[in-house]
């Protein structure tokens, strides 16, 4: 283990422990396609569930939707994707790979020793050219050109065309916004790092409608919760920090934008995007439609195109972010103990139930415990090995607390509490362990 490196170190755990596998793994793998296991859904749906709580449930102003992932061709042209969503491609004759003409720094040529493209002497790139990133595909029996149809490359074009609809059925005013959790998909030029840059991917997004002449308060704002959101994760504020795009790098639609970064183990990443979209979606399906699209205050008697203040966060990225912050190696009487240090709210698993023994009524126990728990919380059930062994499994998987049901158990009704952090122990009754999960569970929100 020591000579691995420490992304190799989390995608092989990941594998081992069931979190994320190849797709198609059988047949040689996918590029850059993931599955997430029994485990990696659960982290992934509880940092979605997080994400969705604290921007609809929590609020007045946000409505969720689920737009479908197939949209009108027109809604792309409009928003200028079939025209402008495209990273500069090279090419190189010699070894047939491509890279991004932007990102040449962090590529490697695949000929040997490992350089950057264009540093061999046989190396022979192209010039760049556009490459547009939208997988196409065709509805309905014929495969030509008017029936083509794109796997949107980001959700945020489904709010657009449905904010009309929202803003009527719901009843909200200007400054409101819509949140949708969904899938993505980008023909990536060189994806990779695991499950941080894939061809398929979920993004958890939210457009904030505001008055013009407002947007950059609400952008100010919007900032300050989504930070505020990666900390309360649980993530290490000392390695997250804001890039903010300067004027060669903001997308065809953004007046401003930060990236929340994190440092991962390749080096500063984005894992959100903060923007300022003006009124450019809106004002843009508005003349392609030719369907009004103002907001009528009525209040001020007056009409106007909203802007929009875009958070856009990868839930696959997240997800990564929250497997790297956490994973952490100890030395423990001159063993290497894995941990996943993860927020209780987010861990796969909150508790795990383990029998000492397989007999003198143990199991008989701890299965009553665990049939009891399981409707309400995450459990694992596990009487399999030395107890050590157990703990050990289950801190590398990243469950908080381990319940021992041992000879006292039958005598008293009460059981062991382990604490996956500090390994101590405490000792309460069988029968308050569901309060007890319960009171820990809202005190680590
Ligand atoms: P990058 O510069 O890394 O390609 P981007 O600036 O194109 O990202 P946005 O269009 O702002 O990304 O997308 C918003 C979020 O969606 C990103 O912050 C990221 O978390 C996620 N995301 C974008 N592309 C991918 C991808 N290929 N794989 C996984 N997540 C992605």
């Amino acid at each position: 283990m020591a000579d691995q490196s420490p992304m190799d170190k989390i995608v092989s755990l990941a594998k081992r422990r069931g979190f994320v596998f190849q797709s198609s793994e059988v047949y040689g793998g996918l590029g850059s396609v993931w599955d997430y296991g029994p485990l990696g859904v659960a982290l992934k749906r509880n940092i979605k569930d997080r994400w969705w709580t604290s921007l609809v449930q929590a609020r007045d102003d946000i409505e969720g939707l689920d737009a479908a992932i197939l949209m009108h061709p027109k809604v792309w042209e409009a928003s200028g994707h079939v025209s402008g969503f495209t990273d500069p491609l090279v090419d190189c004759r010699t070894c047939k790979a491509r890279f991004r003409a932007d990102k040449l720094d962090d590529a490697r040529c695949p000929q040997k020793p490992s350089k950057v493209p264009g540093a061999h002497t046989t190396c022979e790139l192209t010039e760049p050219r556009s490459f547009n990133l939208m997988f196409r595909t065709f509805m309905g029996p014929m495969e030509e050109t008017a029936s083509v149809v794109y796997l949107r490359p980001e959700t945020a074009q489904g709010i657009y065309v449905n904010y009309q609809n929202v803003l009527t059925s719901s009843r909200q005013k200007v400054p409101f916004g819509i949140a949708q959790i969904g899938k993505a998909f980008r023909n990536e030029i060189t994806p990779g790092n695991f499950i941080f840059r894939t061809r398929e991917f979920e993004q958890m997004e939210m457009q904030f409608f505001v008055k013009p002449g407002t947007d950059e308060e609400w952008f100010e704002q919007w900032r300050t919760i989504r930070m505020d959101w990666h900390h309360a994760l649980g993530l290490n504020p000392a390695k997250l920090r804001w890039h903010e795009h300067g004027d060669g790098e903001l997308a065809h639609y953004a007046k401003a934008a930060y990236d929340i970064e994190y440092e991962f183990p390749f080096g500063w990443q984005e894992i959100e995007g903060i923007h300022n979209r003006t009124d450019f979606d809106l004002g843009r399906h508005q003349e392609a439609s030719g369907r009004k699209l103002e907001y009528f205050d009525q209040a001020a008697n007056e009409r106007y195109l909203p802007y929009v203040v875009e958070t856009s966060a990868g839930a696959d990225r997240v997800t990564l972010t929250t497997m790297v912050d956490a994973y952490r190696e100890e030395d423990v009487d001159g063993e290497v103990r894995v941990v996943m240090g993860f927020h209780p709210q987010v861990a796969p698993v909150k508790a795990a139930v383990l029998p000492l023994m397989k007999k003198d009524g143990h199991p008989e126990l701890a299965r009553e415990l665990y049939r009891s728990l399981r409707a309400r919380f995450a459990v694992d059930y596990d009487d399999g090995g030395a107890i050590g062994r157990r703990y050990r499994r289950q801190d590398e998987i990243g469950t908080p607390w381990c319940i021992t049901i041992d000879g006292e158990t039958a005598a008293d009704r009460s059981v062991t509490i382990r604490h996956r952090d500090s390994m101590l122990q405490d000792r309460i009754g069988l029968d308050h362990v569901a309060v007890w999960l319960t009171e820990r569970l809202e005190a680590s929100s």
